[in-house]
């Protein structure tokens, strides 16, 4: 993802090209921060609300102040102004060019030895892989998170649904899926049970019920998800929230991978089998893309 805007949470317009950090940033010299990644379509930006409460429990789990919500609203705002002003020009990534912008928000807990906390937002436009995997799905990979599902509570310091910017390890499991042959990941826990995505929240369908794992499992509340329970259910769907065996996949009528920007993305092959119910699932998931639309 090229960043081509960049925006201050006090509104000053960045150089993308520039640096913006001081060195000893805690964002990159512990990872100490809270991010969230939006997605803005057609001018609307999807879900701002949920992803501004997300990261605000993400920082009351890492103690750091309450996010500025007007701030980052105002800042949202200027990434789409900048995206829309630099249209045509570097390639033509902006609104005039693309329907898609990605906009990341990312908040740190300043500098090494105190300071307050710095913000700043990034527009980028969606990357031809990902529209690729909306269209075609991804074949994923389980990979054990070494964790039991019941641990989250017992173990806040894990920060076990904070969106934090702590990613190294899930990047690194999405590269041992690629160095596999495959595109994307779902973490197990060590009962048994289904987790989320590195990036991504899981939806099984059994039937014509939709189930995504419970967030005490320690996963990411994901907005996407939500968005999509919301109207299915209004679809007549029955939406679940409730354990996924891990082994129940490779019988499901079909799972997704659901986030921000990608939407929802069929798992067409898992550990390296073709799922069976290709036909019927892929016409669920064109369904289910048409009401997250
Ligand atoms: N789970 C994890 C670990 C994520 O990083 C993400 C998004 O990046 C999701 C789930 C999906 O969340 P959302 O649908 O809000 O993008």
């Amino acid at each position: 993802m090229t960043v081509r805007v960049v925006v201050g949470l006090d509104g000053a317009v960045h150089d993308p090209g520039a640096p913006l950090l001081a060195a000893d940033d805690l964002a990159a010299v512990r990872g100490d921060g809270v991010f969230e990644t939006l997605l803005v379509r057609d001018g609307v930006v999807r879900e701002e609300r949920a992803h501004l409460d997300r990261m605000a429990r993400s920082a009351a789990a890492l103690g750091l102040p309450e996010p500025d919500r007007d701030a980052w609203r105002r800042c949202i705002a200027t990434v789409r102004e900048q995206w829309a002003r630099t249209a045509g020009v570097g390639g033509g990534a902006g609104a005039g060019a693309a329907p898609e912008l990605v906009v990341r928000l990312l908040l740190s807990r300043g500098r090494e030895g105190g300071s307050t906390p710095t913000g700043w937002a990034t527009g980028s436009p969606v990357t031809p892989a990902v529209a690729d995997q909306r269209e075609a799905g991804v074949s994923v990979l389980r990979l054990e998170r070494g964790l039991p599902s019941d641990l989250a509570s017992r173990a806040p310091w894990l920060l076990l649904g904070a969106k934090t910017l702590s990613y190294a390890v899930n990047m690194a499991a999405l590269r041992h899926a690629v160095a596999l042959g495959a595109d994307d990941v779902i973490f197990t826990s060590t009962d048994g049970a289904v987790l989320e995505g590195p990036t991504s929240t899981v939806v099984v369908a059994r039937g014509r019920e939709l189930v995504t794992p419970p967030v005490e499992t320690g996963i990411l509340p994901g907005t996407t998800q939500q968005a999509l329970f919301r109207a299915a259910g209004q679809a007549g769907f029955t939406c679940t929230v409730g354990r996924v065996e891990a082994a129940e996949l490779t019988d499901a009528a079909a799972v997704w991978l659901l986030s921000s920007v990608r939407l929802l993305a069929r798992v067409h092959t898992l550990d390296g089998v073709v799922l069976p119910r290709a036909e019927p699932a892929a016409a669920l998931t064109a369904e289910l893309a048409s009401l997250l639309a």
